[in-house]
């Protein structure tokens, strides 16, 4: 493929280049666990010894992925969870890390466990606050430095020019957790972000089938390969057929993307003008907060995630949800289909609001899933 095509030439073709052996203009599955060696004992292709580590339709995904997001190198892991586990592991034991505080609840659990062992220092901030993150790093010398953007359920926005300048006057990482603004909408390693996270179970696979993580850095330097060597050691790697439905899905993702971005606006601007909603959470809205960064650091639209509040109690909320007809009850984010979910069923010590409802906006017809809301909502 020609250099510099743009993001939805490089998706559209993700992986295509014509396979030489068939002739198919899709990738082949090649899931040997091992490589065979010739009578001298050489490799017959020396990329590649054992599948821990070594897959072309994983080394095509995760090229696709790094093209993507403008980096030098991606990793992809078999969950988000392990992504950001990885990118943890490499804080030495008594070291520190600054966590945005109200983010994806399934990190900041896994990452309070994780550093209670390693007796590593967690200070928990709301960076979407420029001067309380920087206060923060003032404070702290922490190894990393670890946002969301948006952030899940909140939909805060923290600036990313801006925590690229404090993590990088303490010399700490800046880990960017961009699964909810997709490599489409936002590209944190352009504005200064050493590595990017996604969860490529939700938007970049965008069917709601496969689970997978990826880690997208801007240079290929010491850490980088601390956290190769580790994936390779400890074998958190994804099989070649999950690597293969990504490159699938990828095909799509700027189209689906374009669809469900234009469906959360209309949905939120909807939300927000209804007399049984008393708040709306998405950056899109120029009411929000955030809306002005947002509008800086993203390109294409605002993300299909967002959040409301119900008037009313818990039963009022869950009674709204309960009525819905299109959008599934289920968790998770970013599949072509519309959720809705209770988080504080899931998370109620979190200070979740208990007449929350966060949903992922997929790409239906936007008036279908505003009747159902005007429906369940009425
Ligand atoms: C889902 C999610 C994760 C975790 O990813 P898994 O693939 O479920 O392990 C991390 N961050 C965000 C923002 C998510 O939505």
């Amino acid at each position: 493929m020609p250099k510099d095509v743009k993001p939805a030439t490089l998706a559209a073709q993700a992986g295509g280049a014509i396979d030489t052996q068939s002739g198919g203009v899709v990738p082949p599955i090649q899931p040997a666990t091992t490589y065979a060696r010739d009578r001298d004992y050489q490799l017959l292709n020396a990329d590649n010894v054992y599948a821990r580590d070594h897959n072309d339709t994983t080394r095509l995904a995760e090229s696709v992925l790094a093209g993507l997001e403008q980096g030098a190198a991606a990793l992809l892991f078999p969950t988000g969870m392990a992504a950001i586990a990885a990118v943890f592991r490499t804080i030495p034991t008594g070291g520190c890390a600054i966590v945005q505080s109200g983010i994806y609840w399934g990190t900041t659990k896994w990452i309070r466990d994780f550093a209670a062992r390693r007796a590593i220092t967690v200070i928990e901030v709301d960076t979407s606050n420029a001067e309380a993150l920087e206060l923060a790093c003032r404070d702290h010398p922490a190894n990393l430095v670890f946002v969301e953007i948006p952030s899940n359920p909140w939909l805060k926005v923290t600036d990313i020019a801006a925590a690229v300048r404090c993590s990088h006057d303490i010399g700490a990482t800046l880990v960017v957790d961009s699964t909810a603004a997709t490599p489409l909408l936002s590209q944190p390693l352009a504005l200064g972000a050493d590595i990017v996270m996604h969860s490529t179970t939700k938007a970049i696979n965008g069917h709601s089938d496969v689970l997978g993580g990826v880690l997208v850095t801007r240079a290929e330097n010491a850490l980088w390969q601390e956290i190769a060597t580790d994936r390779h050691d400890a074998g958190a790697t994804i099989g070649p057929f999950e690597s293969w439905l990504l490159l699938r899905g990828m095909r799509t993702l700027p189209l689906r993307v374009e669809r469900m971005c234009e469906n959360a606006m209309k949905v939120a601007r909807f939300l927000q003008g209804h007399p049984k909603v008393t708040d709306v959470y998405y950056p899109g809205l120029e009411s929000h907060p955030g809306h002005d960064i947002a509008k800086q650091q993203m390109a294409g639209g605002y993300g299909f995630l967002l959040s409301f509040l119900v008037a009313g109690d818990q039963q009022d909320a869950l009674r709204v949800a309960g009525a819905l007809n299109l959008f599934h009850r289920a968790t998770s984010i970013g599949g072509v289909e519309s959720l809705v979910e209770h988080r504080y069923t899931i998370e109620p010590h979190t200070g979740i609001p208990e007449t929350l409802l966060r949903i992922s906006i997929g790409i239906e017809d936007a008036d279908d899933l505003i009747a159902d809301l005007a429906q369940a909502l009425g």
